[in-house]
């Protein structure tokens, strides 16, 4: 904000730039002064600042941060008996005219998930060039002063851009180096690195430092000149404009009723690994959460399968997680973490986004990274002190919530495994004996 400021004035803008209790104090402390005729904004991107919006009575302007608007959305809806997100990303694609052939997808498929969940290589596993951060100014400098910290994490290192100009250089950076690799390996985790091909450019689409639209068109360039692979350009284009949108409208539908919402009645309290890193001898949950110790940042399989799906299993409060994520990612805001945690990673609406829950074991985790190798527990191990807390508390939550869970097609399999295990009581008692390590903080 202090940096837009800046650029404002330095165009030629008058620019009333104000310190203040609160956004309603400082439009009263606006108007005291200037007196104008009207105050016009851009529609903000939370239901409780469209609630002031409009209790103060200012105009608002559509947002340019994203493709579709939510009347849009509407016409969208209004036309199908269930949405899906599939569908919605489809339309878009139609609609926005992004690789396509005529009504038909470039390349005559919608969809290249399958080439796109590959597990890590297994050789050569620094191959992705590494993000250059800049070092902060003195800009940077005071705000980082100025805010007062009582939040965990370590202090920004330059990581992170704050200006459009720094901005618009890392999604060439990604463009030129990381989009071709892209693809494959985007679900995989890695203990030696963090990033591996992810664009990085999502604090920057949600801060309006890039616009979708632009970073779109330049994935489209890059396609359409021979130099990114078609899994590639799909797999990015498909985050962008389906999943980033899709959940920015579900906000907006379902909102204020859904940030609440706890369909498991999952009651545990955070955690205190969740804030502290080394306190875990879990491996892959260690690196996760080193990460946003690190930078408040972890890519997205981490986020829905690692830190997410711990949650989920755990029994915690989805508000509590939900809260967790919004303070600790550079990323967040209350759109694209209420959608994300309480739907999609905590099931807490009831399967009103997602069709399954997102839970699953040390299998999963083991297939998609190289943590279980040399972790303190055993990913195999089900039941006994060397039993992996994911694999444990995996079952024990299709055992936990098997009456919900035994009709729904996507993981109705589960749950019968779950019923036939020889030595289900045993796997509950050491969920039961996990839980009690997790809550003493001894896990
Ligand atoms: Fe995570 Fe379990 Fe694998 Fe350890 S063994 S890294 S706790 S999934």
């Amino acid at each position: 904000m202090r940096r837009f400021a800046a650029e404002l004035r330095e165009a030629g803008f008058k620019v009333d730039y104000r310190f203040a209790e609160s956004m309603r104090e400082g439009v009263q402390l606006h108007r005291d002064e200037f007196s104008p005729s009207q105050i016009i904004v851009t529609e903000p991107n939370s239901f409780a600042a469209r609630e002031l919006v409009s209790a103060l009575s200012l105009q608002s302007v559509k947002s340019n941060q994203f493709l579709c608007h939510h009347d849009e959305y509407a016409s969208f809806c209004a036309t199908r008996k269930t949405v899906k997100m599939e569908d919605f990303y489809r339309w878009q694609r139609k609609r926005l005219d992004v690789m396509m052939d005529g009504d038909d997808p470039f390349g005559g498929r919608w969809n290249f998930d399958e080439e796109n969940r590959q597990g890590p290589p297994k050789t050569d596993q620094d191959r992705w060039p590494k993000p250059k951060p800049v070092a902060l100014d003195a800009l940077d400098a005071e705000v980082v002063a100025d805010v007062s910290s009582n939040s965990w994490g370590q202090p920004p290192t330059g990581q992170w851009a704050t200006s459009r100009t720094e901005a618009l250089v890392r999604m060439k950076y990604f463009m030129k180096n990381n989009l071709p690799m892209f693809g494959e390996h985007e679900d995989a985790m890695l203990k030696s690195n963090w990033h591996l091909a992810h664009s990085l450019l999502s604090p920057y689409l949600n801060l309006g430092l890039l616009l979708p639209g632009e970073v779109i068109a330049a994935v489209v360039k890059e396609f359409e000149a021979g130099k990114v692979p078609i899994n590639c350009a799909e797999g990015f284009i498909r985050q962008v404009i389906g999943w980033r949108e899709y959940m920015w409208n579900c906000y907006w539908q379902w909102m204020p009723k859904y940030k609440s919402m706890n369909a498991l009645d999952a009651r545990r309290d955070l955690p205190k690994l969740f804030t502290k890193p080394d306190a875990t001898s879990m491996s892959c949950m260690k690196s996760a959460l080193d990460g946003v110790y690190q930078r408040s940042y972890a890519h997205h399989i981490e986020r829905l399968m690692v830190l997410g799906n711990f949650a989920l299993i755990a029994g915690v409060n989805p508000q509590q997680i939900t809260d967790w994520m919004w303070n600790s990612f550079v990323d967040a805001a209350e759109w694209v973490m209420v959608p994300n945690v309480v739907g999609m990673s905590q099931y807490a609406d009831g399967g009103m986004l997602a069709t399954k829950p997102y839970a699953s074991g040390g299998a999963y985790i083991d297939r998609m990274s190289d943590h279980c190798k040399g972790c303190r527990y055993d990913r195999k191990q089900r039941v006994g002190p060397d039993a992996c807390p994911f694999t444990v508390l995996y079952w024990d939550f299709f055992l936990r919530h098997e009456k919900l869970f035994a009709k729904n097609p996507r993981v109705a399999r589960q749950v019968r495994a779950a019923q036939q295990l020889s030595d289900s009581a045993k796997v509950r008692e050491t969920a039961v004996s996990i839980l009690a390590r997790l809550d003493k903080g001894e896990l």
